[in-house]
């Protein structure tokens, strides 16, 4: 078993989701909500995040992969409204705490507006 973790509608982007907590929302569809970070790591730093609770890329259910791919499907629109479409802009899913994640429900970091060095720290 993994540590308990929220579940779907305790968790802080469940409630960003609900609208509990306010979020600088750019993107909002019936599977998917998009917005700016509280401390944004480049001058663009989106989150793109699903709906429904799902705490992680390694906890993706086979029936979510659908999820996933409309997430990714919202990349290349929001960098496009975004105006780092042409440019280039990094997407990242920290999975785990080791990895970074300190929020368990799954997002994908949409950053751009900046040069990004590789290897990532
Ligand atoms: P992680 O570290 O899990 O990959 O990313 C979590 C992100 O959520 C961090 O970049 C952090 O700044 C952001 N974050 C944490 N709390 C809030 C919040 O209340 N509102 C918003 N908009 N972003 C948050
Ligand atoms: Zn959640």
């Amino acid at each position: 078993m993994k540590p308990s973790l929220p579940q779907g509608g305790q968790c802080l982007f469940c409630r960003i989701v609900k609208k509990e907590i306010p979020g600088k929302i750019v993107y909002e569809d019936e599977e998917a909500i998009a917005f700016e970070d509280i401390n944004p790591q480049a001058p663009v730093h989106l989150l793109i995040v699903p709906k429904s609770h799902i705490a992680g890329l390694a906890d993706v259910k086979p029936e979510e992969i659908g999820t996933l791919a409309h997430l990714f499907s919202l990349v290349p629109k929001l960098a496009g409204k975004s105006g780092i479409l042409e440019e280039g802009f990094r997407t990242v899913v920290n999975s785990g705490a080791s990895a970074g994640q300190t929020v368990f429900h799954l997002h994908i970091h949409l950053l751009g507006g900046r040069a990004f060095r590789w290897p990532p720290g």
